[in-house]
């Protein structure tokens, strides 16, 4: 694997190691994901290389590698070009053994191209290129980025018919192992491709054996399916399969997916206004996109369900099965408390509480929940929003009276400082010291008040 930002520099690199193992008398070429992807149009930064060489070959051939999985012949090649390094994953062709906990096999053994292709997932991930053969050739498929195509499984027929299908028998090649599956559900929705129909009916057939995989591979995969635009899709093919229950830890549902389907991308979640971001307002950070994304799909499976999702137990179930992040869990429950919150009653609430709601955290990312199915009531509240935003000391003001001036007023830190804090704040929301010549003494005042008569003292 070359991981590098430029594209063209990760290319030119595998390039070069599969030149260095080709002039020392090795059969080498592009293997895998990248393959796939440049006959795809796409223009990949990691390159696999796959070549006869044995790991101790590879090792001597170049400086400075780096044996990852010797026992599975994965030796890392430091290229240094153009003043860029990156490192290229250069892997002997094998045949994977028995896989005795379906993950990993239990040996592998070092083989031709032919075997090393039958062991991939999918045929679309098990075509090799050869970067160096530049000569047109009618009978070959050439990339558009240069060298001709090694198709030993037919995974070029279902490229071009965007078909995933898996290589060989599909009910043996999931039980190997049972991760497979949500592959196979990643890259069909990410590719947009169809899965054969075998394969299909392998995976449901397999779904309930994904119970047995690691939760931390599981919510790997999930997660990689929900950054991508396509989450709705992959949230779809996951249903279908009925592999959501293993995969979430509930029961299976066939639920649509609205709101999955309106999520703005990781990183645009503003207020579905177009107005951007307003202060106070705290979209989740994209890496935290997960969560968001479980929250919209576990509002439209309850929905499904007949019921609005309790935001506590559904964070608690999702955390446990796909090994979420504290940040993560935090966010999923903010969404959907702020999701169970957005009901018509917040048009009538007042307004301090609904400028505390807008500034909570998943106040954005629930407002797009709502509107998915709801777009009136999510226009009535973005009006709202607007009004709030247009008041004197709009939604999320600095407070006239902080923990400091209390101390200074002579009061006790304890229980009644944060009472007393609240009840200024909400009175400063509520606008009720926009019009006083003086808000800051006023609302001093009104502190001063409540803490002589224990948080009692409101007129
Ligand atoms: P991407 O990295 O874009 O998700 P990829 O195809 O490169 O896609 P990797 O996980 O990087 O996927 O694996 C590289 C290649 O190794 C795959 O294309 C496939 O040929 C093979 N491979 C990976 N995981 C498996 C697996 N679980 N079973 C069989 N083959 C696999
Ligand atoms: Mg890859």
């Amino acid at each position: 694997m070359a991981r590098a930002q430029d594209p063209q520099l990760a290319r030119d690199a595998a390039t070069q190691v599969v030149r260095t193992l080709r002039d020392a008398g090795h059969e080498a070429y592009f293997a895998g994901g990248c393959v796939r992807d440049e006959l795809l149009g796409l223009h990949p930064t990691d390159y696999d290389v796959a070549t006869d060489a044995t790991p101790a070959r590879v090792t001597a051939l170049f400086h400075g590698t780096i044996q990852v999985g010797a026992s599975f012949g994965v030796v890392l090649v430091p290229v240094n070009l153009r003043a860029a390094r990156c490192a290229i994953e250069v892997a002997t062709f094998r045949s994977d053994g028995t896989y005795a906990d379906a993950r990993r096999p239990d040996h592998v053994t070092f083989a031709d191209k032919h075997a090393d292709a039958q062991r991939r997932d999918f045929t679309i991930n098990a075509l090799f290129l050869d970067p160096l053969e530049t000569a047109p050739s009618p009978q070959h498929t050439a990339s558009p980025l240069g060298g001709r195509v090694l198709d030993l499984v037919g995974g070029l027929a279902d490229l071009m018919a965007n078909i995933l299908r898996a290589v060989g028998d599909p009910v043996q090649r999931l039980a190997e192992d049972h991760l497979r599956a949500l592959r196979a559900v990643r890259f069909a929705a990410r590719l947009g491709f169809t899965i054969e129909p075998a394969t299909s009916a392998a995976l449901t057939r397999d779904a309930g054996s994904l119970r047995g995989v690691s939760r931390e591979r599981v919510g790997a995969e999930l997660r990689r399916m929900l950054m991508h635009r396509s989450r709705a899709v992959a949230a779809d093919l996951l249903q279908q399969h009925a592999l959501d229950a293993p995969a979430l830890d509930e029961a299976p549902t066939r639920a649509a997916l609205p709101r999955l389907l309106a999520l703005p991308e990781p990183g645009l979640t503003g207020l579905p206004d177009g107005r951007g971001q307003f202060p106070g307002e705290c979209p989740a950070p994209e890496e935290l996109y997960p969560g968001v994304a479980l929250a919209a799909w576990a509002a439209d499976r309850n929905h499904a369900a007949g019921f609005e999702p309790n935001p506590e137990s559904t964070t608690r179930r999702l955390r446990r099965a796909l090994c979420l992040s504290n940040d993560e869990a935090a966010t999923l429950q903010r969404v959907l408390s702020a999701f169970r919150d957005l009901t018509p009653e917040w048009l009538d609430r007042p307004s301090h509480e609904q400028k505390r709601s807008i500034a909570r955290a998943g106040f954005s990312e629930a407002l797009w929940l709502r509107r998915a199915t709801d777009p009136i009531l999510a226009d009535r509240v973005l009006n709202q929003v607007g009004l709030r935003r247009a008041s004197a000391s709009g939604i999320a003001p600095e407070p006239l009276v902080n923990g400091g001036d209390l101390l200074r007023l002579g009061a006790q830190s304890g229980p009644m400082f944060k009472i007393v804090l609240d009840a200024v704040f909400d009175r400063q929301l509520a606008e009720d010291f926009s019009d006083v010549p003086d808000p800051k003494a006023t609302a001093l005042t009104l502190a001063r008040t409540l803490l002589a008569n224990g948080g009692y003292g409101l007129t």
